[in-house]
């Protein structure tokens, strides 16, 4: 399928959307149409095969799109029911814990499949979740080599260590500024020579490459749902950039049995705000306790507002400040025994919330990351250690290393060149 950008002047196929990233005329790609698809098969694989079929029909990666899939979701996504009408889509079994593992893999699995005329260098500023997952699946792979920059004492050290502790074909640098600055650095870096002089690919939230393949997992719990004599369940996403809400909107425009879809964001909530309003105002990211979600001008909105032009119809919003993320992790652990992270608190909450107002049927939350990764806000709170799921604990007990890189083009320049 011919895919298409948000601005509507660039158009190209499925693997040149995967492989460019954001369009030349500054837009997002999506595929032009939404096909509804009878999802085929039982297992997370095999139901992502079906659904993503029709879109990779006719592009050079289709006769691989199910070596991929078996490449990309080697992990499962179970869903949790923690009451008769509430479950939790843990999407955190992956090698980095978090659900950005799905995307960086099927991302990476497809591009190790497009030819290239030398090595590539994977660009990647992170505030902490993204880097380490993409850095996890370029990970000693053949031909490409993997560049993270983050805001050097910003991201837990956790996520610190983690990012400098793969070695090999992955460099972590830790920049002397803030996001902001590792992502602006990205940005010169792409309209620069280096781009061509390092082969530099992108592997940030707006790659198709990373958006399509979070579909799956909700087609795939949905699905599972139905198979048990569920009607068709409703989830709540909690959101920074809204890929992972994005891909779960069009998992049910592609016909997946999915009722309602709510987003869940911390204090930074331009989409509530856009959402009641009808009026989309970006603002600066304020610091929150879910760090993954501070985004105050949220990428995929363009994704949002192309695909589905009412969008108060399609999907509802809520935001969670600090107080009552800390509350109902606490909470959350009490009624159920289950410790949440932050981000999938905000979704807890926000669902609590529907409740209390009555809303009925049965509802997920994708709980997007393992709370072991967050064990300093999640532990005092419930009293209790976390303790952190084989992979994360195998990355935690290597060595780590990071290099110190200054917040310019030049340092950059620089550390590519190393
Ligand atoms: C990235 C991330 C989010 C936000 O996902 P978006 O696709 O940017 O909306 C939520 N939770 C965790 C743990 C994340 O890493």
């Amino acid at each position: 399928m011919r895919c298409v950008s948000t601005r509507g002047t660039e158009s190209g196929s499925l693997s040149d959307a995967i492989a460019t990233g954001l369009a030349r005329d500054g837009g997002l790609f999506l595929p032009e149409s939404l096909p509804r698809v009878e999802v085929q098969g039982a297992t997370l694989v095999d139901r992502a095969v079906s659904l993503l079929q029709p879109l990779f029909e006719g592009d050079a990666l289709a006769p691989q799109l199910r070596a991929i899939c078996t490449g990309a979701f080697s992990f499962p996504a179970p869903t949790r029911w923690l009451s008769p009408d509430t479950g939790l889509l843990e999407l955190f079994h992956g090698p980095t814990a978090a659900f950005k593992d799905f995307g960086a893999r099927f991302l990476a699995e497809a591009m190790a499949r497009m030819p290239r005329a030398k090595e590539t260098t994977v660009l990647v500023a992170t505030s902490g979740d993204t880097g380490a997952a993409v850095a996890a699946a370029f990970h000693q792979r053949p031909g490409f080599r993997v560049v993270i920059l983050y805001p050097d004492g910003r991201v837990s050290q956790r996520q610190a260590h983690q990012l400098g502790a793969f070695g090999d074909n992955v460099r972590a640098f830790r920049v002397a500024g803030a996001f902001d600055d590792c992502q602006r650095l990205v940005k010169e870096a792409f309209s620069s020579p280096l781009r061509d002089q390092h082969a530099l690919v992108s592997a940030n939230s707006i790659s198709l490459g990373r958006l399509l393949p979070q579909m799956a997992y909700y087609a795939h719990a949905a699905l599972e749902a139905r198979a048990a004599g569920r009607a068709p369940i409703s989830f709540v996403v909690p959101t920074g950039n809204l890929g992972n809400a994005v891909a779960c909107l069009m998992a049910r425009a592609m016909g997946g049995p999915i009722a309602h879809v709510v987003l869940a964001t911390n204090a930074n909530r331009v989409l509530p705000d856009f959402l009641s309003t009808g009026a989309y105002a970006a603002r600066p990211s304020v610091a929150t306790l879910a760090n993954a979600m501070d985004v105050g001008a949220p990428s995929n909105v363009e994704r949002l507002r192309a695909l589905f032009p009412e969008v108060a119809k399609a999907v509802r919003a809520d935001w969670v400040d600090d107080a009552t993320i800390r509350s109902r992790i606490t909470a959350t652990f009490e009624a159920f025994g289950e410790p949440i992270c932050p981000h999938t608190a905000c979704g807890v909450e926000v669902l609590a919330r529907l409740r209390a107002k009555g809303e009925r049927g049965d509802f997920v939350v994708a709980a997007t990351a393992h709370p072991a990764k967050f064990e300093t806000i999640v532990e005092p709170l419930i009293g209790r250690p976390v303790p952190a799921p084989p992979s994360l604990a195998e990355l935690l007990a290597r060595p780590s290393h990071a290099e110190a890189m200054p917040a310019t083009f030049a340092g950059l320049a620089a550390a590519l060149g190393r």
